[in-house]
């Protein structure tokens, strides 16, 4: 089969990899329908992580072709979407609702699904069908709730974003947007999109944020404190992950507010602990257990009440995948789709 793979930092290729078997009775492997390229992925491409000869890819859609012994749930021929982190959904983490913190997890990263073909480990608890096969206009949306929709979404939970609330996102990336979607949909009262970017902008407000703000840092902080009666918004979505913006989330805060950060931090990222101490802000993040919401995410997107697939604005077939990782490096594309 044809996979992406990332020889070094900013070399992408797409070179013929081994077909996928069935290795423990819980896999299952699945035909890609779509794929598509995460933010994360730059880290390795920018050389702020390791790549030497990585399979590539995270986030995936598709069919089932082939079930292990004990898979119960899926079969082939199913169209499914999954995590980008493998669960058992049986252990203790799991049950209470952190499946990318199983203990059994497996990051689907390490698979590579930038591919043809995947093995998906503990398809049971990983994997969940869509009511039948999709129309070709909802797959862009479906993918998205593999990864960054089903990140925005837990941002927004964990920020606690509902009706009354002013929500804040740092951040106008991909997940971002996202979390603009999902705090509006949870019914938030208002939604402050911070971002300096037009197109991002717009497409925020397609989203549902009902105030933009340019500012960054001190300045940024400054702004969403005059829109908030100087106190600081209900609920702060972080999604970049870097020290000033980790910090700009938890001065937006109220004291007895909710922080929600799904930005992967890097090496040097540190908190001060006193300015910690009296923020008194609740503090939840990391990476999302995103299985936890997929049922809904996918009845949502079924039932064409949400269409995050708006936020992929380049398509691609997997054999220019290059060309995407270059796009997205340059920020001339938000977030790239690959297709076959
Ligand atoms: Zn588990």
């Amino acid at each position: 089969m044809r996979g992406v793979i990332m020889n070094a930092p900013g070399e992408v290729v797409v070179a013929e990899r081994p077909d996928p078997v069935i290795v423990e009775p819980t896999d299952a492997i699945i035909r890609l329908t779509a794929t598509c390229i995460c933010g994360s992925d730059l880290w390795p491409y920018r050389g702020t992580e390791h790549a030497d000869h990585a399979p590539m890819g995270h986030e995936y859609v598709g069919v089932v072709e082939e079930v292990g012994a004990d898979v119960a749930t899926v079969k082939p021929g199913d169209f499914v979407v999954g995590s980008f982190v493998a669960s058992d959904n049986t252990c203790e983490i799991c049950r209470a609702g952190y499946q990318s913190r199983c203990v059994h997890n497996v990051m689907m990263g390490g698979i590579g699904t930038q591919a043809e073909k995947a093995r998906i480990p503990l398809a049971d608890g990983t994997l969940v069908a869509t009511p039948g096969q999709p129309d070709a206009d909802l797959i862009p949306s479906l993918l998205a709730a593999s990864d960054v929709l089903g990140t925005g979404w837990f941002a927004a939970v964990a920020a606690e974003a509902g009706p009354g609330k002013t929500v804040v996102v740092v951040g106008d990336g991909a997940v971002g947007l996202m979390g603009v979607l999902a705090a509006r949909q949870l019914g938030a009262e208002r939604v402050i999109a911070m971002s300096r970017h037009a197109d991002r902008q717009a497409l925020a407000r397609e989203f549902g944020a009902t105030d933009i703000v340019e500012e960054r840092g001190d300045a940024g902080v400054a702004k969403i404190k005059e829109l908030t009666g100087g106190l600081g918004a209900h609920s702060v979505i972080e999604a970049v992950g870097t020290q000033e913006s980790l910090l700009q989330a938890i001065r937006s805060t109220r004291p007895g507010g909710h922080v929600g950060y799904v930005g992967v931090a890097h090496d040097g990222v540190a908190l001060p602990a006193d300015e910690l101490f009296f923020a008194e802000v609740h503090l939840l993040g990391g990476p999302a257990p995103v299985r936890r919401f997929l049922p809904d995410l996918i009845r949502l997107i079924w039932d064409r009440e949400i269409d995050p697939g708006r936020v992929f604005d380049l398509t691609l077939p997997l054999d220019r995948a290059a060309e995407g990782y270059d796009a997205m490096d340059r920020r001339t594309a938000t977030k790239v789709l690959l297709t076959f």
